[in-house]
């Protein structure tokens, strides 16, 4: 259901599917769980520090949920031999100002997180806590002290359209405010906005924003504007319907050409060009517009959600110097190491929490 008014607090029902809880005890991993999964959001970890007796189908093995995946049906709570397994009714929303927007956190009532932590360290790995690449320890330290280091960091920086007048204070990159919302930090929210990007980064950005212009503006005043057209849109389906749904503007096939600047310095829109094509002829990325369809989308904010990267700050000048890079990516091969064959990232994606342990288990 699409929501186009500020949220109230409200307890859940009872019958309310929150998240999922597993007694380790009860459990005899037998995988029933995982098997009945339509969606393959359960993945069996093994934890060898579990019981395990075969003959009387007892395995040492545990599920783990991916929340990209699960859509809560709660087959898996249903068929559970041991009950073992459940949901819980718990559920958590971050506040802005005590106002509620939709960002929701995994609660951990029962120290699920450090299951997953027991799970990591189980097989031999050592958490090294509050230390800070580049603070507490260098990353020439780990080159010497380490056969190999994984570079698992996440992408925490927006990335710059860098057209005309995108250095303007009120240009802003789809992660900042997000993360702002997500801490419950105060923020200018714009009465008017456009957004470049067509993925859900960029629909999580316009439906945050349009929910907090409602809140304090009473109306919504909304544009995404994307490269692709509506067929190779990169966002879900569903969060677009639901983006229009709560009164948000999607235009696609429209290309940022510069942000508008008036005399007095403040920013009041974007000017975007039909897209033609976004790919050249061997499949690189090459926007080609169409000048003559020109459109200028009045904003008093231009939100950029074209992609993230991350904060490499922490190598340092010298190795960021040494290794190849693609796009502000590290460049790696299909093993996944860099052009310092210490340095590596997994290029396999595993979902859920336990990606660690089988991206250690798949590359030993
Ligand atoms: S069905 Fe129940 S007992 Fe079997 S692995 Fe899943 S949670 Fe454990
Ligand atoms: S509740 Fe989630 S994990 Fe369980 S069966 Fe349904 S989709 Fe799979």
């Amino acid at each position: 259901m699409a929501v186009s008014t500020v949220f109230t607090i409200s307890p859940a029902a009872a019958n309310y599917r929150g998240f999922h809880v597993n007694d380790w005890e009860l459990c005899i991993g037998c995988s029933t769980c995982q098997k009945v999964c339509d969606n393959a959001a359960i993945s069996m970890v093994k934890i060898p520090g579990l019981p395990e007796d075969p003959v009387k189908g007892i395995l040492n093995e545990r599920p783990a949920i991916d929340y990209g995946r699960c859509c809560w049906c709660g087959l898996c709570v249903d068929i559970c031999p041991t009950s073992s397994l459940s949901l819980t009714t718990e559920y958590v929303h971050t506040c802005h100002e005590d106002k509620l927007d939709s960002y929701f956190i995994l609660p951990d009532p029962k120290g699920i997180h450090d299951k997953h932590v027991a799970v990591i360290t189980s097989l031999g790995v050592k958490i090294q806590y509050n230390t800070r690449i580049g603070q507490d320890i260098s990353i020439a330290e780990l080159e010497r002290d380490y056969d190999a280091v994984v570079v698992a960091i996440g992408l925490q920086k927006g990335r710059s359209t860098r057209i005309p007048g995108s250095d303007h204070k009120q240009v802003k990159k789809a992660v900042n405010p997000l993360r702002k919302t997500t801490e419950g930090k105060t923020f200018n929210i714009p009465h008017s906005a456009v957004v470049i990007g067509g993925g859900n980064v960029a629909m999580d950005i316009a439906r945050s924003l349009a929910r907090l212009q409602k809140e304090q503006y009473g109306d919504i005043r909304m544009t995404v504007t994307a490269l692709e057209d509506f067929e190779h849109f990169l966002a879900d389906a569903e969060e677009i319907k639901e983006a229009r749904e709560e009164g948000i503007e999607i235009l696609d096939s429209r290309g940022p050409k510069q942000c508008v600047i008036d005399d007095n310095g403040r920013l009041t829109g974007l000017v975007t060009l039909r897209v033609v094509s976004i790919f050249d002829e061997d499949g690189r990325f090459a926007p080609r517009y169409d000048d003559s369809d020109e459109q200028t989308h009045g904003a008093d904010m231009v939100i950029e959600a074209i992609g993230q990267m991350a904060d490499i700050s922490p190598f340092g000048d010298e190795l960021i110097e040494r290794l190849e890079w693609n796009r502000g990516h590290l460049k790696v091969d299909q093993d996944g190491r860099s052009s310092e064959p210490w340095l590596c990232r997994p290029v396999t994606w595993y979902p859920g929490p336990t990606w660690f342990t089988r991206w250690l288990t798949d590359t030993a």
